[in-house]
């Protein structure tokens, strides 16, 4: 069959199961099966491509249509301007993570050298984004899930950042190692009880692991700032991303931890999604 008729194939079956991004999606899946990028196929619609391509094709889109996310089907996602590999030990990296990388490299760009630990790194996307602009800063990378920080180290290597960042499998309660002066964490932080409210390409596919924040939605924040105050040095940084409408919650547990000076940061929707927070003492 020749490219214009799969993606029209393909597309349909994905609207049918009302997925917005039915054409975008046909589009990148078919890219993935026959391998070549997106500009070929929108410029060589009627190339014709093989039996063995086309069920390949096929194969995805009955994957997406099944509600996988596009990403693990790709094995790939876009952070930063970066390439990460995902798959289904890390949560997908999403644009509005950008903000806390935004944050960092807006206030510590050209300022020397960082020590930088990030909790719950999953892809590592936030680490490695930020090292790749903190050219002189080093970084740390801890997760509790040891087939996460196997892609982590994947990204390092394919970002060329084995130098610069090292991972370590370990949970935040028992993690005690060094003294930073930056922290960044995207802790699970959704409601146990809202789960079931989620998409179901996200609900079915990503690990809670990464999404679960107990009955609170507040339990891995709660030990993030416990965390950042035993090991950030004084003046030290953490930046957290949070979930909507947490910001008052958050604030009261940062302050009851004797950490400061909170200032939010808010994403592409206008949610405060990222807040800053200094150890004074
Ligand atoms: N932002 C993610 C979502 O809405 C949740 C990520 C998280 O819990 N840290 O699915």
């Amino acid at each position: 069959m020749i490219i214009n008729s799969l993606i029209k194939q393909g597309s349909k079956i994905l609207k049918k199961q009302n997925i917005d991004s039915h054409q975008i999606d046909a589009e990148l899946l078919l890219s993935k099966a026959i391998r070549k990028d997106r500009v070929f196929l929108l410029t060589n619609d009627e190339y014709k491509v093989s039996q063995k391509e086309t069920s390949d094709y096929l194969n995805f889109i009955l994957r997406r249509k099944h509600h996988e996310p596009l990403s693990y089907i790709i094995k790939r996602k876009e952070f930063w301007s970066l390439g990460f590999n995902v798959n289904h030990n890390v949560l997908i990296p999403r644009p509005e993570t950008e903000t806390i990388v935004e944050q960092v490299v807006r206030r510590f760009k050209g300022k020397g050298s960082l020590n930088i630990l990030d909790i719950g790194t999953g892809s590592g996307c936030i680490l490695l984004s930020i090292l790749k602009e903190l050219t002189n800063s080093y970084g740390t990378g801890i997760d509790k899930s040891f087939k996460a920080l196997n892609m982590a180290k994947k990204n390092s290597r394919k970002l060329n950042l084995l130098q610069r960042a090292k991972f370590i499998h370990c949970d935040v309660d028992n993690f005690n190692l060094g003294n930073y002066d930056v922290i960044v964490s995207n802790p699970p932080y959704i409601c146990s009880r809202r789960i079931g409210y989620l998409d179901e390409d996200i609900k079915g596919f990503e690990p809670r692991m990464a999404l679960d924040g107990g009955s609170s939605g507040l339990e891995t924040i709660t030990k993030v700032i416990i965390k950042a105050k035993k090991l950030l040095k004084t003046r030290g940084h953490l930046f957290m991303e949070i979930g909507n409408g947490q910001f008052r919650m958050v604030s009261s547990v940062l302050i009851k931890n004797g950490l400061r000076l909170v200032k939010k940061f808010f994403d592409y929707n206008k949610t405060i999604r990222c807040i800053m927070s200094t150890k004074i003492i």
